[in-house]
Order: structure tokens, then C-alpha cells, then sequence
């Protein structure tokens, strides 16, 4: 799942992208995808986007009249920046915005009325047109803008069989999906909570609850506790001062060194699989990058947990509830 530094990364790609752009239409294309009824996509279309930014795992899209946009990808959703729009509906589309230039021109042909292609040069079907003499351009339709702009669309889509993606429409003012996210983890009180905090759950679970911590998943998580050398099973109240010190530096450490790495992607985050800028996770059976001891896996909770045993369980091989369930 792409956790904070991929979507921090897509964010500030699409920030790029779409900055200052006007949204000119937001095709629904995937049932249920869209989990707010009020107000309709249709309030933010005609608005241009002042911002692109991230909260937890949801990119977040500011409207210049305070209306935002919110998608969270769930596992396998993926994000296509299309530099000449499409039309359109891959397997697992989920929403597709499309933008053109805030200065007029009001976009693609459905909302210009008749014969808009025609304004711009070039028709709906790429043939050439008169140069228009004044009026509009849809340039949004052919991805260039009558000043050879490019007006790209944004495809929301979902690999696999689930159907997670989702987006929101959210008047001004309204958390919606954000509301109750924890802190995010370079905040002072995300830093107060592992400093000072007494939650009796096991670590692992305690940095994947949003709740908790925005942003942190199963791949960072695996990481950070790696990288602090504490056990994905241990509790908080059990660390001394100096573990929950290393524990706070390397959650951040970890998020850090992600972003950066995230940072070289180009476009959006379409790729299936997102590759792995893990130490640990996902190297289960390969050696410790530390020490040198073979990486294990814990099917826990319905996933799994890479850890190595010398570096942060004292050697201990943790147990595997499903496999004890079935010994006995
Ligand atoms: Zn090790």
C-alpha cells in the first residue's frame, strides 16, 4: 500500500502538474468510489486548484473557493497524470479529473456547448480547425492549451479485484476522512506520544492505526522497528527512554529517506507493484542488511512481519499464531 512518502511524493508531483490549473470536469467511472453524495462533483468543476498536498495517506485538493477533494488508494489504487487526457475506462477506473488553464478557456467539449473544437484548432477527433478569432479555446480536449500548455487529466484507478480507492467531495470546513487521523509522525505530538505514551498494544499495530499516526503502513513500519532494533511485538510502556528515542528517530528516519527516494519518480504512481525501498520488509529469508542473520516473517493480525531475530527479538523466533493453530 503506498504509505506516506509515496503519497507525499505523488502529491507534490501532482502539485506540479495540476497546480493552478482549473478543473473542468470529474468523470465518476467506478461504482461506489466516490463516498460523498454532498455536494456533488459537480461543485469544484469550473474552480481552479490552489494546492496539492497530503494527510496521511490521502492527497488532498484545494479549491480556490475552499472546497477540497480528498482520494486515499487503498492497496492497490494507482494514479495515472495523463499529459493528453483520454477517454477512457480502464478495468478499475476509479475517477478521472480533467483540467485546462484558469484564464478562460473553460475546457473539454461537453461544457463549452457547440462545436468548441473548433476554437482551439483542433476538434474533438485531432483534425485541424480555423484558428478562432475570439471565444474559447478547448485545448483541454487535445492536452494543449491555445498557448501550448498542457492541460493534462488525472486518472484515478485500482489494480486487482478489491475495491478500495476512493474519493470524496468535501464543502469548506469538512475534515471528512481526515477526521480523527493522529498526528502526523514529524509533529511534536506524535514525538510527546512515543516519548511518553503507555498504549498496551504491540508496536507493529500501534504505528499502522491511522489513528495513531497518519501515514505509516506495514512497509515503514517493518523498517522503523528494524532500524530502532525493537520488536514489532513489543509495547510502548515496556521501552526505557533511550529505545523510545530511537524508536521516534527512526520512524522519522525511515519516512524521510522513503520521501527522498520516492522523489526520483517520475509522472504519477501507476506501477503495479511500487517496488521496494525497504531494508527490511519484503526481504523475508534474506540476510540482515545489519548483521547479517536471516530476515523472518510473523503472520500476524492477517499479515505479515519482517523482523531479524538478532537484531531486535534477542534471538527469539516469534510465533506464528496460524501455524501454532494448526500444530495444535
Ligand atoms: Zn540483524
Amino acid at each position: 500500500m503506498p504509505e506516506l512518502p509515496q503519497m507525499q511524493a505523488l502529491a507534490e508531483r501532482l502539485e506540479a502538474a495540476i497546480g493552478g490549473l482549473r478543473l473542468v470536469a470529474a468523470d465518476a467511472l467506478g461504482f461506489a468510489a466516490l463516498k460523498t453524495v454532498t455536494p456533488a462533483p459537480d461543485a469544484v468543476v469550473g474552480h481552479v486548484v490552489e494546492h496539492v498536498g497530503r494527510r496521511g495517506k490521502y492527497v488532498v485538493l484545494g479549491f480556490d473557493d475552499g472546497h477540497r477533494v480528498m482520494v486515499h488508494l487503498s492497496q492497490a489504487g494507482r494514479v495515472d497524470i495523463e499529459d493528453r487526457p483520454k477517454k477512457t475506462r480502464p478495468k478499475g477506473a476509479v475517477v478521472r479529473l480533467r483540467f485546462a488553464t484558469p484564464d478562460g478557456e473553460p475546457g473539454p467539449a461537453p461544457l463549452v456547448g457547440t462545436a468548441s473544437g473548433a476554437s482551439s484548432g483542433v476538434d474533438r477527433r485531432g483534425r485541424s480547425t480555423p484558428a478562432p478569432l475570439v471565444g474559447t479555446a478547448s485545448g483541454a480536449s487535445s492536452g494543449v492549451d491555445r498557448r501550448g500548455r498542457s492541460t493534462p487529466a488525472v486518472l484515478v484507478r485500482e489494480h486487482g479485484t478489491e475495491r478500495k480507492a476512493a474519493w470524496w467531495v468535501l464543502a469548506p470546513g469538512d475534515a471528512g476522512p481526515l477526521e480523527g487521523l493522529g498526528p502526523e509522525p514529524d509533529s511534536d505530538d506524535f514525538a510527546e506520544l512515543v516519548l511518553h505514551g503507555t498504549d498496551a498494544r504491540r508496536i507493529h499495530t500501534w504505528l499502522r492505526d491511522q489513528r495513531t499516526v497518519a501515514g505509516v503502513g506495514r512497509g515503514y513500519a517493518d523498517d522503523a522497528l528494524w532500524r530502532a532494533r525493537v520488536s514489532p511485538y513489543a509495547k510502548l510502556a515496556q521501552l526505557d527512554p533511550g529505545r523510545r528515542a530511537a524508536l521516534l528517530d527512526a520512524v522519522r528516519a525511515v519516512l524521510r529517506d522513503g520521501l527522498v527516494k520516492e522523489r526520483e519518480r517520475a509522472g504519477g504512481l501507476a506501477e503495479p507493484r511500487l517496488g521496494t525501498n525497504f531494508e527490511v520488509h519484503g526481504h523475508a529469508g534474506d540476510p540482515c542488511p545489519r548483521c547479517g542473520e536471516t530476515l523472518r516473517r510473523v503472520s500476524y493480525e492477517s499479515y505479515e512481519v519482517v523482523y531479524c531475530p538478532a537484531c531486535q527479538t534477542d534471538g527469539k523466533v516469534l510465533a506464528d499464531r496460524r501455524l501454532s493453530r494448526l500444530v495444535k
